[in-house]
């Protein structure tokens, strides 16, 4: 019996249990996104049921004093309601914990409906983590996200009518240079009107070929052909800037919590926007070399 681990968990989760329900990506068509095949994981499955109970047992002989889980991969819930109840339900004879969270993307959730996600947040299921990536319709279409700011403000309301936490992912750059201005606004007032619980800030990275041999992610293809411009480290630092100013004060916390990202700036919105806008403002008025520095020694990864 060997225990299987899911591909990426949010780093938040540093410390919980991982579970993996589904391998890889269900969706997988998004142009911008490579790292299910990257991390060697190209197709996606629903594991057996009775694999992913032995891997819940093995946790709690290893660990019994697991406090919250995570479930994996991209979209747990795509294996389906029933398949999620009895997983809910074998964690909690395990375990008692006092959080189980798992990665969604918002167009399984919609499928689901409401009274599905409120059988689940009595299960068990307490906090979601969800790619939001931009407010901007036209991006979402351009890089096939699957996803309208429609879907995004409906399955939000569900989730805080069922009292499950919503977490979204930002990611700066995903206009390109030819869009961002939009991209930050629109992002910022779908925020605003959704008011999850977590806001993380993500970069824009563009994945290579795999080591496999899976060819490099969409994006590339149209970034060759002069159809979208990378945005700059400057400019991903004026987005981060202008969707921040954007942002009501609301209470949710903002953080740039992965390595990728230049400033890793974090607080309450509600109580900590000001001097989070200054921080970025700071870095902005900083010398040019300075500011390069900082760059360079960020890098690009994931
Ligand atoms: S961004 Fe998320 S939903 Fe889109 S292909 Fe990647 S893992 Fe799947």
């Amino acid at each position: 019996m060997s225990y299987e681990s899911p591909t990426i968990r949010p780093p938040s989760e540093w410390r919980s249990g991982l579970l993996r329900v589904t391998r890889g990506c269900n969706w997988n068509r998004c142009r911008f996104c490579g790292i299910y095949p990257h991390l060697g994981q190209p197709d996606y499955s629903i594991r057996p049921l009775e694999e992913i109970f032995d891997d819940i047992r093995l946790l709690a002989e290893k660990r019994p004093d697991i406090e919250t889980l995570f479930l994996g991969d991209a979209d747990p819930l795509s294996a389906g309601t029933k398949t999620m109840l009895r997983v809910l339900d074998e964690v909690k004879k395990q375990f008692d914990p006092t959080r189980i969270t798992s990665y969604a993307r918002f167009s399984t959730l919609y499928k689901l409906g409401i009274v599905e996600l409120g059988t689940l947040a009595k299960a068990g299921l307490s906090r979601i983590h969800m790619g939001l990536e931009s407010g901007d319709e036209k991006i979402l279409i351009f890089q096939r996200k699957g996803q309208n700011a429609k879907m995004v403000r409906t399955v939000a309301s569900w989730l805080k009518e069922c009292d499950i936490e919503l977490s979204v992912y930002v990611l700066l750059g995903l206009g390109g240079q030819e869009r961002w201005q939009k991209h930050a606004r629109e992002t910022a007032l779908l925020l605003n009107d959704i008011q999850p619980d977590y806001i993380r800030i993500r970069r824009l990275f563009v994945y290579p070929a795999a080591p496999d041999g899976s060819p490099p992610c969409p994006l590339s293809r149209e970034i060759s052909d002069g159809l979208f411009t990378e945005q700059s480290p400057e400019g991903t630092i004026l987005e981060l800037e202008m969707l921040l100013d954007l942002l009501e004060p609301m209470n949710a916390f903002f953080t740039c919590d992965h390595s990728n990202n230049y400033l890793n700036i974090s607080g309450q919105l509600d109580t900590d926007k000001t001097e989070m806008l200054q921080e970025v403002r700071t870095f902005l008025s900083l010398p040019e070399k300075q500011r390069n520095q900082r760059y360079q020694r960020t890098g690009s990864g994931i």
